[in-house]
């Protein structure tokens, strides 16, 4: 069992703010300093307590994220306690942050609201202007410490904030990371209803909070496709009550399975987790005729698949949707749930290791290689 994470005093800064950095694509990350950046009016200074490391965090190594400027510092869901606060800034309740609060923050940041995208379609996800903390903000681009694997973070005015509400600790919001706002989005697409039969495919952290998120919205069945057995069994603790390893059975056999345990018709709603495009069709002709189907885990661009629009879609009445990230709402809802859930979904139990900034290397072959559920960079563990 890991040691919590607790609150340090911060570290000496004489020698600069150390932060894990990938250089480029395939290249193994190194440890630089940098200086802290000029306070601009409306910034915070933010003392990181840990970040995590997630599959964008892999595909972002092996550059296959278009539009990143390397170097740089990745971290793109980080909590930590505030140093600094230049000026006044509110949180969305209207209350200052101040000294010493402990936060959390959308890694989007600069949505216009003035785009077609923001304005019309209410859809800030697919803001031309939105850019990201630890993806699309480069370590050498002006104000700096864009990214969680720093001791610091540098909080440019306007981003968006939220405090760990009381009860959620710091291993708690940094658990569920990214995954859990991801599979809010989700969740609120799939609109389950009460007893409805959800699978989720794909057992990465995205797809054990969708499995506790169904659990959550009163689903009478979830089941989780996915790999390895550790996280098949972590699936268990999150709300599942089946689940079936992919690596080892036949896309017939899990059909024939996944009938049997959802009374011959399949699920009201399965929603994609894996990243994997082959689970596209596969989802298509699990999910019962006239049921839902989800698609969040084709995050990157992993390439096409062969699809049966008659058999697939058409015939069998499927409504399919996908989404892509999430938005102040989801993270908002996800502290929320966190705080009020907590007792019920075990969060803290899917951190498997802590890493300093000189093991990132070795969290992303870790997370790569599906050892680690969940693996936490803390930076100033070393
Ligand atoms: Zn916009
Ligand atoms: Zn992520």
């Amino acid at each position: 069992m890991p040691t919590p994470i607790t609150n340090h005093k911060p570290p000496t800064t004489s020698h600069g703010i150390r932060a894990a950095v990938l250089p480029a694509p395939g290249i193994a990350p190194e440890v630089r300093s940098y200086s802290l950046p000029e306070m601009e009016n409306g910034a915070i200074l933010l003392r990181t307590i840990a970040s995590e490391v997630c599959g964008t965090d892999v595909h972002l190594h092996h550059g296959r994220l278009a539009g990143v400027p390397y170097p740089l510092i990745p971290g793109h869901v980080s909590v930590g306690e505030i140093d600094q606060v230049c000026g006044t800034v509110l949180d969305v309740d209207g209350l200052p942050l101040q000294t010493g609060d402990v936060i959390t923050f959308l890694d989007v940041h600069g949505t216009c609201n003035s785009c077609w995208y923001c304005l019309v379609a209410k859809a800030t996800t697919r803001c031309p202007h939105r850019r990201v903390y630890g993806i699309t903000f480069g370590a050498d681009e002006s104000p700096g410490l864009s990214g969680g694997w720093a001791e610091y973070i540098y909080l440019r005015p306007g981003t968006k904030i939220i405090r760990l509400e009381p009860g959620v600790t710091p291993d708690a919001w940094i658990a569920g990371g990214c995954g859990l706002p991801t599979a809010v989005h989700a969740i609120e697409l799939a609109q389950i209803r009460l007893g409805d039969r959800v699978l989720v495919q794909g057992s990465g952290p995205v797809g054990l909070n969708c499995a506790a998120l169904a659990m959550l919205s009163g689903a009478g069945w979830v089941g989780v496709i996915g790999a390895p057995e550790n996280r098949l069994r972590t699936a268990k603790g999150m709300g599942a009550v089946w689940t079936m390893d992919v690596t080892t059975t036949t896309p017939e056999e899990r059909y024939r399975a996944v009938r049997d345990a959802t009374g011959g018709r399949g699920p009201d709603i399965v929603i994609e987790a894996s990243g994997n495009p082959l689970a596209v069709p596969e989802g298509c002709a699990l999910t019962r005729d006239a049921g839902r189907y989800i698609i969040v885990g084709q995050y990157t661009d992993n390439g096409s698949i062969e699809l049966n629009p008659h058999l697939h879609i058409n015939k069998k009445h499927l409504e399919i949707r996908g989404c892509w990230g999430s938005d102040f709402s989801h993270v908002y809802r996800a502290m929320q749930i966190a705080a009020r859930f907590g007792k019920q979904v075990p969060w803290p139990s899917l951190i498997s290791r802590r890493y300093g900034l000189e093991e990132v290397g070795q969290a992303l072959a870790d997370v790569e290689a599906g050892r680690v559920v969940k693996a936490v960079v803390v930076p100033d563990s070393a």
